[in-house]
């Protein structure tokens, strides 16, 4: 494999797949982590001295609404003295305002005597606490309204400015430390990662190893990976798989040694044939009347190892999955008239009587080759496995989809038990008789074949010493695209 393509193994692998989710999943926290930490320390920190100043403010109201500080012109000490505390202890700026918006005190004594409107001012004396961070800056300020003891009239308000730098300061040492913390959690979620994708995708590299360790040994034990659902379903679906690979296999070879045994049957006898003819050669004149008698034998044999050759390789074309099928609209009633035609001298050296039973004209969608080669081998088992006299009835019928062949006879008929077994190859219930009678076993697996390449079926029903009844079902219409078997 080239480099590219190793590349791409790698990206479509559900390792790497697991292993970037992981990350994902571990590492976007812990990037938005920081900020979150940050802001919401330096949020805190911002609320928490606001509402400090608001409370020493508001400790400061009666004292300065008892001292009637806001009038023009009215001072006192103590107060003053608190309002420069207050603006010492945070380092800031405290900023008295009357209802008219003009500065009675500034603790910076820049601005006294001026008249402030602000936002947050007008806010204030409508009843609402404001206060403002600007962290451009770096200065918190916080309005805080002054209430008349009575009316609760808001009649002035401190304007409190403090500096933030020291936390400011704070939060940049804070950072220092979450970047610490940030550096030590993505070490630790990558090697986390990596060891919970090896770890969750590894039954899955399991079920592999061992469908490759069975390789095409069919002996082998069936798998199993009960650790997923997924991989335990995997697992059922390969020993299936594997067994119907294994039966097929059994078929196969099943199959071959029947065909090798088939074919040398009609060679050993040729065989001691030809040498009772030389032996007896050697020994002296052999008569006219054994050596033809000899040669009608071996003839007899070279047509029987034909017979076979022939329907093997019928039944080899007749594969299901052959694209060597010839469909014709078809006269089907026609069709079987000549099969019987062609039939009936074979069936009346027994004495057994052959009728057509046709109730509608049929015109249908078959292999005519094939079709024939099915419904020949039903009338010729008829007449095969029937008695002296008896008879073979084949009726035609058909509806909307399907046409139907019956061929019943009067003959031994089939042992229940054998009934199961008689469309496989090479399978036969009376073997010698069968042979005798010139059978080669494969008759029925070929029509089983032809029918199912025209998606139709096939059933038997047999008494034994009664009669014989074979159906088939075929779709008037052939279509490319497989139905049900039934
Ligand atoms: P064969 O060439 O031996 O006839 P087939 O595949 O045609 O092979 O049939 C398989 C076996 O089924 C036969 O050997 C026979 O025992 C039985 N069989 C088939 N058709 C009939 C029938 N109409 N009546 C009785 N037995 C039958």
């Amino acid at each position: 494999m080239n480099q590219s393509g190793r590349w791409i193994r790698m990206f479509k692998s559900m390792h790497f797949r697991v292993l970037i989710l992981l990350l994902l999943i571990g590492l976007v926290p812990v990037f938005l982590m920081k900020r979150g930490i940050l802001n919401g320390f330096e949020e805190q920190t911002v609320s928490m001295r606001a509402s400090m100043i608001r409370n020493q403010c508001s400790r400061l109201n009666a004292d300065i609404i008892d001292a009637g500080y806001l009038t023009d012109g009215t001072s006192d000490v103590a107060v003053d003295k608190e309002l420069t505390q207050i603006a010492d202890l945070y380092s800031g700026r405290v900023i008295l305002v009357n209802s008219l918006f003009k500065i009675i005190r500034d603790t910076y004594k820049l601005d006294e005597g001026k008249t402030v409107i602000a936002r947050e001012l007008i806010e204030t004396f409508q009843g609402k606490d404001t206060d403002y961070y600007n962290a451009e800056n770096d200065f918190i300020e916080v309005v805080c309204p002054i209430t008349e003891d009575t009316t609760k009239n808001v009649v002035g308000a401190f304007i409190v400015s403090i500096p933030t730098t020291d936390i400011i300061l704070a939060r940049r040492n804070l950072s220092r430390s979450v970047l610490i913390m940030q550096v030590i959690l993505v070490l630790l979620i990558i090697v986390v990662s990596f060891y919970f994708s090896r770890l969750l995708v590894r039954p899955f590299g399991k079920v592999t190893a061992m469908m490759n360790s069975g390789g095409t040994d069919f002996l082998t034990d069936d798998i199993s990976m009960p650790d997923y659902t997924e991989t335990e379903l995997l697992s059922e679906a390969y020993n299936q798989m594997r067994h119907r690979l294994q039966a097929q296999e059994e078929s196969r070879q099943m199959f071959v040694s029947n065909v090798s045994h088939e074919l040398k049957t009609p060679m050993t006898s040729m065989k001691v044939l030809s040498d009772s003819l030389i032996q007896q050669a050697q020994v002296g004149e052999v008569p006219n009347e054994l050596y033809q008698e000899f040669m009608v034998d071996i003839g007899e044999e070279i047509d029987r190892e034909n017979k076979i050759i022939t329907d093997l390789l019928n039944l080899v074309k007749m594969d299901r999955h052959s694209p060597d099928i010839h469909i014709e609209e078809t006269n089907i009633n026609d069709l079987i008239g000549l099969i019987i035609k062609r039939l009936r001298p074979i069936a009346a050296k027994r004495g057994i009587e052959i009728a057509l039973e046709s109730y509608k004209p049929i015109i249908a969608q078959v292999d005519q080759t094939k079709f024939t080669l099915a419904i020949s081998n039903l009338v010729e088992n008829g007449i095969k496995y029937n008695q002296e006299n008896g008879w073979v009835h084949i009726s035609l019928n058909v509806d909307n989809t399907y046409f139907f062949v019956k061929v019943q006879d009067s003959g031994i008929g089939i042992p229940e038990e054998d009934q199961g077994q008689i469309f496989e190859r090479f399978y036969r219930v009376d073997k010698s008789h069968s042979r005798e009678i010139g059978g080669t076993g494969l008759g029925l697996a070929i029509t089983r074949q032809a029918v199912l390449m025209h998606h139709g079926a096939i059933r038997v029903y047999s008494r034994e010493g009664e009669g014989t009844t074979f159906t088939v079902r075929i779709p008037l219409r052939y279509s490319e695209q497989e139905q049900a078997e039934i």
